[in-house]
């Protein structure tokens, strides 16, 4: 098996596991020390080692599974879907009691096999069923006994991840039975009921492919304009440039957007953008816009603005790394060149998703983190940003609170 890939496994006295994971563990630092004691011989490469090695050790511990993942869920702070396999051929996935990442059960036409998956296009490309999405706390076990579903922990409050509907999760997947697409047109149309003066003064729709292209559509149905397709998509240039390191990302953005010019010389342009996280590659855009010659740039960004780190799997992990963090929207609009960025609410991005508030995680942009490790850290790390403390390396590692962990 490749170094670094999925699934993991580990072993300890006759027992096994193998465990795939998506998500970001917090208190890292506690069950390394935990686990360590126990693993000694075996490197550690990621948080799905961690995972896999602390359920081993709670199955075990308790013999059944079942009181295994719950002292997991009680034990590990952070994000976690998770799917595995006993030795014994027990197929299981459970989710963190908080729900941060998506997780979906599903079967073959047949009905004699079932899967798991992150999102439901996997499930619709390999022609499996979706059944449902898996509670936060729930445990479902495939196993010779059948299928069961245990809510292993009440959970205290879901908290699913509002960026999967703005960036990461496919437009053509589902959650609660609405296609991410559908969700995200909607985003456009709300920008342009919460910014109908910035609508006036443009002449044209252009989004940047391709999470910026869904709320085009929702922009262009709601206010009228033409939707341009006028930047274009290098088809070999397959990096996300939102997770290389700063130059390699302004690189493949110039690489992969490419600008009609006939389309954009002389025109304000709306343009459709999924979120700024940095801010770097969305400069880059607008250079290239303005070197095609369009007269005005208004930036329509569906993600509010980000003003704290994600200490749950998305790797934007320090203050520093965030323009808004500390800087406004006009602080923004100007250091990237645009005449405005104009974000799209808090509320109109939760009404969207058809969830509530008290539903969705929202803390990389409230400040308010569902899990308190991670609020502690954040709060610690911002007093210190503030005073001007230089951040080296993501706060789930380096903070205080988390030596200490
Ligand atoms: S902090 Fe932001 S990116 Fe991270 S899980 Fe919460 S909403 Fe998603």
């Amino acid at each position: 098996m490749l170094e670094g890939t999925q699934p993991v496994t580990a072993s300890i006295d006759g027992l096994k596991l193998a465990l795939s994971f998506n998500g970001n563990i917090v208190n890292t630092r506690q069950l390394r020390n935990e686990t360590n004691k126990r693993f000694a011989d075996l490197p550690y490469t990621c948080d799905s080692d961690l995972v896999c090695r602390k359920l081993l050790l709670e199955v075990k511990e308790h013999k059944d599974l079942t009181s295994a993942v719950s002292e997991c869920m009680k034990n590990i702070d952070g994000a976690f879907s998770v799917t595995g396999i006993t030795e014994d051929g027990d197929f299981f996935a459970f989710k963190d009691p908080h729900g941060i990442k998506p997780l979906c059960a599903g079967h073959s036409p047949d009905e004699a096999t079932y899967a798991f998956s992150s999102e439901t296009v996997s499930l619709d490309m390999n022609g499996f069923e979706r059944d449902f999405e898996l509670e936060p706390g729930e445990l479902v076990t495939v196993s010779k006994d059948g299928f069961k579903r245990e809510q292993v922990i009440k959970n205290p409050r879901k908290a699913f991840c509002a960026f999967e509907y703005a960036y990461f999760a496919r437009p053509d997947s589902r959650f609660d039975g609405k296609y991410v697409y559908e969700i995200r047109e909607e985003f456009g149309r709300n920008i342009v009921r919460e910014y109908p003066e910035i609508v006036e003064d443009s002449d044209i729709i252009l989004s940047v492919p391709e999470t910026g292209d869904d709320p085009a559509m929702g922009v262009h149905e709601e206010s009228g304009l033409r939707w341009e397709r006028a930047s274009r998509r290098h088809r070999y240039v397959t990096e996300r440039a939102f997770i290389l390191l700063n130059r390699e990302r302004c690189s493949t953005i110039d690489r992969k957007i490419n600008i009609l010019g006939s389309k954009v010389d002389g025109k304000r342009l709306i343009v459709t953008e999924d979120s700024i996280v940095r801010g770097d590659t969305t400069k880059v855009t607008i250079g290239k816009l303005r070197s095609a010659g369009a007269k005005k740039v208004y930036m329509f960004v569906t993600f509010p603005r980000i003003i704290g780190p994600c200490f749950y799997g998305i790797d934007m992990s320090t203050y520093g790394q965030l323009i808004g963090s500390d800087h406004s929207a006009e602080e923004i609009a100007k250091i990237i060149g645009a005449d405005a960025v104009c974000y799209q609410s808090i509320d109109g991005l939760v009404r969207a998703t058809g969830q509530t508030r008290d539903q969705l995680c929202l803390a990389c942009i409230t400040g308010k983190y569902p899990t308190p490790l991670a609020q502690k850290m954040a709060d610690e790390m911002k007093k210190k940003f503030i005073k001007g403390y230089e951040e080296k390396g993501r706060i789930y590692e380096t903070c205080e609170t988390s030596q200490q962990a």
